[in-house]
């Protein structure tokens, strides 16, 4: 979480605000920047509690600046917590992604610190250590290697030069002819350059003017491999749309498309690893573990596949299973998830071989897999993830086709004809009229089974996430073991009801015999249903993997409107989740 970057060069003050806009998804409790003009001066600050977008879109004119959204982890949210932190003497200030873990050990024997962040523990140590070392760089690395965690780490001093050192979380490099970005992920500069080196583990850059260096652990100096990536631009507006989830949920028909236009190619290998060892362990975190779940459904459905999903952070209940050469397929929309990238190395570290799924070419965990394939649904700037769910499962649904030795394309064609024609105004507003009779409740209850079952726990959340009421999914089999207790009049209950569904249509009755409020998440409407939700209709049942989470995503928005939330950014959240 955090955004951070940097920027050097000729007048770089509006490119760094541009920069740091694009990272806001990442974090928006407060932003900060901090730069010198011309050949260098005194470091001036700027903080502020409000959103980026007031701040226009320039700085002043300047050479060199860092900037900072910030996702609080220690420290209230105030302006004294905010990014960057300066030395006493101003003689350097710095921005910082990450957690330090053992701050508080740091500060009872290394400093004396009243200071409340874990990022001005860094500030103190680097003061004291700069007193020391021989060089700037070999200050860092000495305080980098007292940290506990995972922490990147951007210095600006006010000659101007810069030094950025990862660790554990995300950052990149890229380059004009005449400037240098740093940033924590590709889409920062993306309209500028198209240049890109992932900085690696332990690695610490140094840039001055049109001088930059990489070095790495043991500070000695090492190439920098420049890789061309280019980012679509058109993706960063809302196309008309007041929010990026409305445009986004509207995309899907392109996004499962694209899909699966570019997983077909990339197969082939995976799919005979697959086949040798029979077995395979799904792991992410959020609505990515949701999306495991689905995809794991999928492999064990149509291939018979010894199939399972983890949460990232409970990876240990099922790795017993799971041995030396078996594989770890990791979900992650931003390919950065700690917790994620943490049971891979778990994973790793028992000698499982590892694949993934990123929406986010050269993150972490891409870099990490044997086998790492991309959603293709172009940068998600909402918080919620809809499109990238659903290009994970149709990557799922593929893969469970070819290991059966048929080609999905043709189903996933269809599916996109469908959306293109369910993904109107006319069935947005029909939902966000259902939505009006949902609004006040306490609790809204989402039911569902098999495949509707991870589709109702993503929906759950995304009610949750969108419009902050309590929402909570249960298999509809759980009703009568204690659930029944939660339901009296006027209650809101989604139901998930498939074609012919009469086990959901008995749960919809005993629900609605003690007062629930029923919304049938269905093909066709029933006589039970206090208000009926239209599924988007595919030949292939295995689809409604995919189809259920619409009608979720579209309640979600609505109720997030008439709640008076912005889903593009629900409070105390961040798309990129890069702590632990
Ligand atoms: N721990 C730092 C803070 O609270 C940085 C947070 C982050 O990177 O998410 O300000």
């Amino acid at each position: 979480m955090c955004g951070i970057i940097a920027c050097t060069g000729e007048d770089v003050g509006s490119l760094a605000v541009e920069g740091l806009k694009r990272l806001e998804y990442r974090g928006y409790d407060s932003y900060g920047f901090a730069w010198v003009t011309g050949s260098g001066g005194a470091i001036q600050t700027r903080k502020s509690l409000e959103p980026l977008e007031d701040l226009g879109d320039r700085l002043p004119q300047c050479s060199a600046v860092v900037g900072h959204t910030r996702w609080a982890t220690h420290g209230t949210v105030s302006l004294e917590n905010c990014h960057p932190h300066s030395a006493h003497d101003n003689s350097f200030s710095l921005v910082h992604n990450g957690i330090v873990e053992n701050y508080q050990d740091l500060r009872k024997t290394d400093i004396t610190c009243a200071d409340v962040s874990d990022t001005q523990v860094i500030v103190r140590l680097l003061e004291t250590a700069l007193s020391k070392a021989a060089s700037r760089e070999g200050a860092l690395r000495d305080v980098l290697d007292r940290l506990g965690g995972r922490n990147t780490i951007l210095v600006l001093f006010p000659d101007g030069e810069m030094l950025a050192a990862r660790h554990g979380s995300p950052l990149l490099v890229s380059r004009t002819e005449s400037q240098y970005f740093l940033s924590s992920d590709l889409i920062s500069f993306a309209p500028y350059t198209s240049l890109y080196c992932p900085i690696p583990e332990q690695h610490i850059v140094r840039i001055k003017g049109k001088c930059i260096a990489l070095y790495d652990a043991t500070l000695s100096l090492c190439d920098i491999d420049w890789v061309q990536v280019e980012v679509s631009n058109s993706e960063f507006s809302k196309d008309g749309y007041p929010h990026f989830m409305m445009k986004e949920i509207m995309e899907q028909w392109q996004t499962v498309s694209r899909q699966a236009k570019s997983t077909g190619a990339d197969l082939g290998n995976f799919v005979l690893e697959l086949e040798r060892r029979g077995n395979l362990l799904l792991t992410g975190a959020g609505g990515a573990y949701y999306t495991c779940l689905q995809i794991a459904w999928l492999l064990r459905e149509v291939t018979g596949l010894k199939a399972l999903a983890v949460p990232a952070y409970e990876i240990e209940s099922l790795e017993a299973l799971y041995g030396q050469g078996d594989f770890v397929l990791a979900v992650s929309q931003s390919g950065e998830t700690a917790d994620t990238i943490s049971a891979v190395e778990r994973a790793e570290s028992r000698g499982m071989r590892v694949a993934s799924l990123v929406n986010m070419p050269m993150s972490t965990l891409a870099r990490m897999s044997e086998f790492s394939f991309a959603n293709h649904s172009g940068p998600e700037i909402c918080v919620l993830s809809t499109k990238s769910a659903t290009a994970q499962i149709t990557f799922g649904y593929l893969l469970a086709k070819r290991l059966k030795g048929q080609d999905g394309g043709a189903a996933i064609d269809q599916l996109s004809h469908v959306l293109s024609q369910y993904l109107t105004r006319t069935v947005s507003w029909k939902i966000r009229e259902v939505t009006k009779r949902l609004v006040s409740a306490h609790s809204i209850f989402v039911l569902g089974r098999g495949l509707f079952l991870p589709c109702a726990m993503i929906a759950a959340l995304n009610i949750k996430e969108a419009s902050y009421s309590h929402a909570e999914a249960f298999a509809a089999g759980e009703l009568k073991h204690g659930v029944l207790a939660l339901i009296e009049k006027g209650v809101p209950v989604m139901l998930y009801v498939d074609r012919d569904d009469s086990y959901m249509l008995n749960v919809a009755s005993e629900v609605k015999s003690r007062g629930a409020h029923l919304v049938g998440i269905a093909y066709e409407d029933n006589e039970l249903f206090d208000d009926f939700v239209p599924m988007p209709i595919v030949s292939d049942p295995l689809l409604a993997a995919i189809c259920g989470l619409i009608p979720g995503q579209l309640i979600a928005y609505h109720l997030g409107i008439q709640a008076g939330v912005n889903p593009d950014r629900p409070r105390n959240l961040a798309k990129s989740v890069t702590v632990q």
